[in-house]
Order: structure tokens, then C-alpha cells, then sequence
């Protein structure tokens, strides 16, 4: 028999979606627990970027910027493009009419946001972006929700949906010690779980056999709201659309002092302060050190002349046709992207960068040097270089020869030392788009249409056929569709 504890709301997850739904359901007096399965709050949210797109804010208005919900609304259909008549309507009118009350909320709780940046077809800029980083939104709720009397229960990882005459009264979950616990509660459950990006069988089941073998991004999104859920009857929407395979290099490894400072208001005000008032030359070097996430290498660099190499020396792909899909098929699944001087110096300055990246918008060869000495390789040989990404010197060599001699089209031959290599860089599903279909309230819907009792869900677990293309928009839907749901959680029963 395992033992119980009780409170009026439950909510499974502490990223951006279920700490938002523990917070509104606090602030409304009511008794809440929050089940983390990791050893912090945070989950896909501080692995994000960090952008959250919305409308009618003090950004805007300091920029001039007139802009609405319903311009909002269109711009997110061409966004979608293709994919735009699976949209939920419902779900991004939600969506769109509460942007601007989620960010001046966010910054209420702390949070510090630069912008807005251009992000076309979005007709207006509407981006905006978080400083220092992206982990400032967990500091910040979690915080806010300790103030709240929420009780934050890391490493308690949820098992089971508990359902008593048709109604979810509670889950089952491990406690730190390994033992059984139910947590019961008393109006209703909140499932924010994330997506399953990481978990093999639901990507196999709801996406694709293609990306199986894809790694995430973030490895502990494995599903588990999704797959409790199922369980009980409920369906997902949209489960086929994956972010990726999509490459990325891979994040710093190691967290350097300025990552390790605390998000806290004015360390972000300072930065924020310093990009409207320093020149880019001061900041360029700093702003960059605060990166936690995985940037994406632009294809141009394959256009221009960079190939990619595997961890055997090997050229493996025609970089100009799927290097995403076969990456995933190499030792390791990794390669690196090799170029000569002539390529470098081309990548040093606009049009040509090496990613985009927070705070720097456009992150060329130099920055790489500087702040990612990591996956930054340099050498005025061929067998240097191979020494400094850990391949072998003979195939590399041989590798490079047989591109030089074969055929490239448009592309020059890799001659020209000093020789250059970045990586390891791989390709990642970033994250899944399919969630569980639920109504306006963010109750759990079966695939009869009849609502589960006392289940809600938020975030990417209750994506419900939402379509969030673009950037700013995922982030956006977790912290609006969090509150909803922890709203109408403490005022269910
Ligand atoms: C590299 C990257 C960059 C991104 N950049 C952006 C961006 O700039 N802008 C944007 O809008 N979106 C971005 N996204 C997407 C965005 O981060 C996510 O869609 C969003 O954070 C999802 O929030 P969530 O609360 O639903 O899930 P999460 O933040 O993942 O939170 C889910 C939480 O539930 C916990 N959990 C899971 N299972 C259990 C269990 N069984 N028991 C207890 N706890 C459990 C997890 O550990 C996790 O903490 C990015 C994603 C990635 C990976």
C-alpha cells in the first residue's frame, strides 16, 4: 500500500507550462503540489532560446510599434503555411488574445526581456527575447511559486493517472527514495509534462520510424504525460509534426562563470540597459558567454564550401542534399563541418554567418573562436586539424583529397590552410508538436469528444492540434495555456 497525500491541485511537470498553472492555481488560495521528475524545475524551457512572440507590449510601444491580436492571428497562418488547416482555431485565438498579458505578467515575476526583433511574415516585430537566458523563467517562477506556499517536489517522477468513477482524483508517482506515493487531489490534475522528443516508442507510434533514432535536444522529454494519458482513453493531435531532424551543434559541455550567475533582475536589467546603449564591439564577446542552448549551423556554410566529416575522417553525405537525416546514421551520430581559410573568411562578416544566436542575432567564425573554444577546431594542417577534432589523420586527408578531385559543381576545392573544423555538431529532434487533444478550458478530451473529469493539460502536452510555427510561440502557449489550466483546475469539482 502506498501512502497518500492530498492537496487540491496537482501538477505534473515544472517547466514553463506547469509552473505557470501551480503559480495561477496558488494565487487563487489554492493548496498545490508540483511533481518534477528531475533534479530542478525547468525542462524544455531552459534548454529554449529563449524567444516568446507577442503583441501590444511595453516593447513595442517604446518602438512605436501598433500592433493586435487579430494581425497576430493571420500572420500565425502564414507561418504554418502548409501545415495551416490543421490548426486549432480555438487554441490559437487563446493563444493570440493572451500574449500581451503573459509577458507584462513574466515581467512582473522578474523576468527581463530585449526586443522586439523582425521575424517576417509576422508584419510588425514581435519577437522578443529573454536575458540573460532562457533558465531566468523557471528562477523566476519557481521562486514566485515558493512565495505561494506551492509545494516543489524535485525528483518524484509521476507513473499513473488515478481515475475513480469516471473522474481523475490524483496520480501515482516514485518519491525520491524509490517508494510509491499517491498524490490525491481534491479539484484537479494538471498535466505539463512536455513533449517526447526523447522517448523512441511514442515518436515511433505518433510520428515517424525516420526520427527514432533522432536524439533530442532536451533527453528527459520523453512523453510521459502523453503515455499516462493515452492510458486513460485520451488522444493527440497533430502527432506527426517534429521539429527536426534538424542540426545543431552541440551545447557547451562545461558551464562557464558568467552561465553559472543567477537570471536575477539586475544582472538582466544591466544587459538589457547594455544592448540599447553599448556599441556591439563591447558586448559581442559577452553576450554570446551566456549561451546554455544549441545553436544551428546556417546551410550557407555547405553552399560556400564547408563539408562534413565523421568521427572515422570520412566525407559521408552530399552536404547540399539531407546532411540532417544521414548524420543520424554515423558513429556516434556526429560529425563536424571542415572548411579552408577561404570559407573562414567569408564567414566572418554579413550575409555569411555561422548561426544565428541570442543576443548577438548573427553569430560569425570570430564568435565561435571566442566563446566556443569547445567544438572550435584550427590548424594550418590537415593533420593538425585531425588531431584536434580526434579523427584519423590518414582519412581525413584521403577524404579531402577525393572531394577536391571529385565532382563539385559550384563548390572551390578545401586548399587553402589554415584549415577549420566546428563540432561536434549533430542532428536533433528539437522538439515534438503533438499533444493531447483538450478543449478551451485545457481539459483532456477522449476521442469521443467527452471530456476526461479533473484532468487538464498544458504546454506542449496540451498542444491540442495548435500549430506554433515560427519562433516565440511554444514558449508563448506554455505559460498561457499553464495558467488557464491551473485556473480552472483550483476552481474545478
Ligand atoms: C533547443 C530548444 C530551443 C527552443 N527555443 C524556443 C524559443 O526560443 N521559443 C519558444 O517559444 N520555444 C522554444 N523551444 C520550445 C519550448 O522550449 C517548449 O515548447 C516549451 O518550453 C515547453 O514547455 P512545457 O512546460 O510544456 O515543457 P517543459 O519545459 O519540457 O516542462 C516539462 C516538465 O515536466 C517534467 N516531467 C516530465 N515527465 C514527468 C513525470 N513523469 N513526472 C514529473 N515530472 C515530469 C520534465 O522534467 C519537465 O521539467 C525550444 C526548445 C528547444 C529544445
Amino acid at each position: 500500500m502506498s501512502s497518500v497525500t492530498e492537496s487540491d491541485v496537482i501538477v505534473v511537470g515544472g517547466g514553463g507550462a506547469g509552473l505557470a498553472a501551480a503559480w495561477q492555481a496558488a494565487q487563487l488560495g489554492r493548496t498545490v503540489i508540483l511533481l518534477e521528475k528531475n533534479p530542478a524545475t525547468g525542462g524544455s524551457t531552459s534548454w529554449s532560446v529563449g524567444s516568446v512572440t507577442a503583441t501590444d507590449t511595453p516593447h513595442q510601444h517604446r518602438n512605436g510599434i501598433k500592433d493586435s491580436a487579430d494581425a497576430h492571428f493571420e500572420d500565425m497562418a502564414l507561418h504554418a503555411g502548409a501545415l495551416a488547416p490543421r490548426d486549432n482555431l480555438v487554441l490559437r485565438r487563446l493563444l493570440v488574445d493572451n500574449t500581451p498579458g503573459m509577458l507584462r505578467w513574466l515581467m512582473d515575476l522578474g523576468v527581463v526581456f530585449v526586443g522586439p526583433e523582425p521575424e517576417p511574415p509576422h508584419r510588425v516585430p514581435r519577437m522578443h527575447n529573454v536575458v540573460p537566458n532562457s533558465k531566468s523563467f523557471a528562477y523566476n517562477l519557481t521562486r514566485h511559486c515558493h512565495r505561494l506556499g506551492v509545494d516543489v517536489r524535485v525528483n518524484t517522477v509521476t507513473r499513473n493517472i488515478i481515475v475513480e468513477n469516471g473522474r481523475v482524483t490524483g496520480v501515482e508517482a516514485t518519491l525520491p527514495d524509490g517508494s510509491n506515493h499517491q498524490f490525491r487531489a481534491r479539484k484537479g490534475v494538471v498535466l505539463a509534462s512536455g513533449d517526447y522528443s526523447g522517448a523512441s516508442d511514442l515518436k515511433a507510434r505518433l510520428a515517424s520510424p525516420s526520427v527514432v533514432p533522432v536524439d533530442p535536444v532536451n533527453p528527459t522529454a520523453t512523453g510521459d504525460g502523453h503515455r499516462m494519458a493515452l492510458r486513460i482513453g485520451a488522444t493527440v493531435v497533430n502527432g506527426d509534426i517534429v521539429r527536426g531532424p534538424i542540426m545543431r551543434f552541440i551545447p557547451p559541455t562545461r558551464q562557464n562563470l558568467i552561465q553559472r550567475l543567477p537570471p536575477v533582475k539586475p544582472l538582466a536589467q544591466l544587459i538589457a540597459w547594455s544592448m540599447n546603449h553599448l556599441p556591439q564591439w563591447i558586448l559581442r564577446p559577452f553576450l554570446m558567454s551566456f549561451l546554455t542552448t544549441a545553436l544551428g549551423p546556417s546551410p550557407d556554410i555547405y553552399k560556400e564550401g564547408g563539408i562534413l566529416i565523421n568521427k572515422n575522417g570520412e566525407r559521408f553525405t552530399d552536404e547540399l542534399g539531407k546532411p540532417n537525416v544521414d548524420i543520424a546514421n554515423q558513429p556516434d551520430r556526429t560529425g563536424w563541418i571542415l572548411f579552408d581559410s577561404a570559407v573562414a573568411n567569408k564567414f566572418s562578416a554579413w550575409p555569411y554567418f555561422i548561426s544565428t544566436a541570442p543576443g548577438v542575432a548573427y553569430a560569425y567564425l570570430a564568435d565561435y573562436r571566442r566563446n566556443r573554444a569547445d567544438i572550435f577546431h584550427e590548424s594550418n594542417t590537415v593533420q593538425g586539424l585531425a588531431a584536434s577534432m580526434g579523427v584519423p589523420a590518414d582519412s581525413l586527408q584521403k577524404s579531402l583529397a577525393a572531394y577536391n578531385e571529385g565532382e563539385r559543381g559550384q563548390r572551390p576545392p578545401i586548399q587553402q590552410g589554415p584549415f577549420f573544423a566546428l563540432g561536434p555538431v549533430k542532428s536533433y529532434v528539437v522538439f515534438t508538436d503533438g499533444g493531447l487533444r483538450v478543449t478551451e478550458k485545457l481539459e483532456v478530451v477522449k476521442e469521443d469528444g467527452s471530456i476526461i473529469p479533473g484532468l487538464y493539460a498544458a504546454g506542449s502536452a496540451g498542444q491540442g492540434g495548435l500549430l506554433l510555427e515560427g519562433h516565440g510561440h511554444h514558449l508563448g502557449w506554455a505559460f498561457i495555456s499553464g495558467r488557464i489550466a491551473g485556473r480552472n483546475a483550483a476552481s474545478a469539482g
